[in-house]
């Protein structure tokens, strides 16, 4: 199968969407975006071997290449509209793409989102989403904007995904079920979209968790030149990670909680004075919304012990540079 014989088969399809002028099979795609907004653009690359195993089930994998686009787009609180998607594969295998089209495409319909345009070629493999969404204009939630005061919070749970990540390379044991439902969160994440639509003019600042939360949150610290304070304690947790803190794997637990990646949760800092909203928009989205800290004036992350007491030694974040 030739190049182009692969995109129309496997990429080409018809899309209901009238603000796509021009889709796939031209040089580029023409889109109109919606009178007063402006667009929120980001690009995500997924490599075998540092980001995904050879043997990944391909469905689970065309999933989470758009799930961790979707998510930065929740982070800013922007609607996602339009995908292309820049492909190496080191052969045509038409199940593998049947297969992980099926999974792209799936989590593309449930958000609206027309796959526009892209390019393939032979290779490593290496799987490359760009994305584009819409936002009213000059509404875009930044990592800049926390204050001192603000509380911190996060939504879902955190540590998942490392968590099961130990288990299936032997470090822990999980229970079967457990490995089953947290192999999920790993394998199929699910971006936080209706939730960072609701945060806009809510947050102050956010983030999706991708690397760690202390490597993230340490981001909007950063950039809004504000520190912070976290409570180990607060911090949402599924049981098997909670048993965990009070145990034998009390180091692995706080590396899941504190350091853990992949698990796409929006980490997000918003003023005291909109706790009412936020449990509001926890109950309409059925995401849960956990305080986990203050934003303080003092630059820097604290990080409090279950005891009350601050941690001399934090877990940092994922990073790819890091040898
Ligand atoms: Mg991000």
């Amino acid at each position: 199968m030739n190049e182009f014989a692969l995109i129309e088969r496997f990429f080409q399809r018809s899309t209901h969407d009238s603000a796509v002028r021009i889709g796939i099979g031209d040089d580029a795609a023409v889109v109109a975006p919606a009178p007063g907004c402006e667009l929120a653009i980001s690009v995500d690359m997924l490599v075998e071997g540092r980001h995904f195993l050879p043997d990944v089930d391909p469905e689970s994998l065309g999933h989470k290449t758009l799930a961790v686009n979707l998510s930065d787009l929740a982070a800013m609180g922007a609607k996602p509209r339009w995908a292309l998607l820049g492909g190496a594969l080191p052969d045509a295998d038409e199940r593998w793409l049947a297969a992980f089209t099926r999974g792209l495409f799936a989590l593309a319909d449930r958000f609206d989102v027309a796959l526009i345009g892209g390019d393939t070629t032979r290779g490593p493999r290496n799987l490359c989403v760009t994305i584009i969404g819409e936002l009213p204009a000059g509404c875009a939630i930044t990592r800049a904007g926390a204050r001192p005061g603000d509380d911190v919070y996060v939504s879902g749970t955190l540590g998942d995904a490392m968590l099961v990540l130990a288990a299936l390379q032997g470090r822990t044991v999980l229970d079967e079920a457990t490995l089953a439902a947290l192999r999920a969160r790993l394998e199929r994440p699910e971006p936080r979209v209706a939730l960072g639509q609701r945060l806009r003019g809510v947050a102050t600042a956010a983030l999706d968790v991708s690397d760690g939360l202390v490597g993230d949150l340490g981001h909007i610290l950063e950039r809004s030149r504000v520190g912070a304070q976290i409570d180990v304690a607060s911090i949402p947790r599924v049981p098997a990670l909670d048993e965990r803190l009070g145990g034998r794997e009390r180091e692995l637990a706080l590396s899941c909680l504190l350091a853990g990646g992949d698990d796409y949760e929006l980490c997000f800092a918003a003023a005291a004075a909109a706790r009412d909203a936020l449990r509001a928009i926890a109950r309409d989205t059925g995401v849960p919304l956990t305080r986990i800290g203050t934003i303080t004036a003092q630059t820097g992350l604290r990080v409090v012990d279950e005891n009350g007491n601050a941690m001399a030694a934090v877990p940092g974040a994922f990073d790819h540079f890091r040898q």
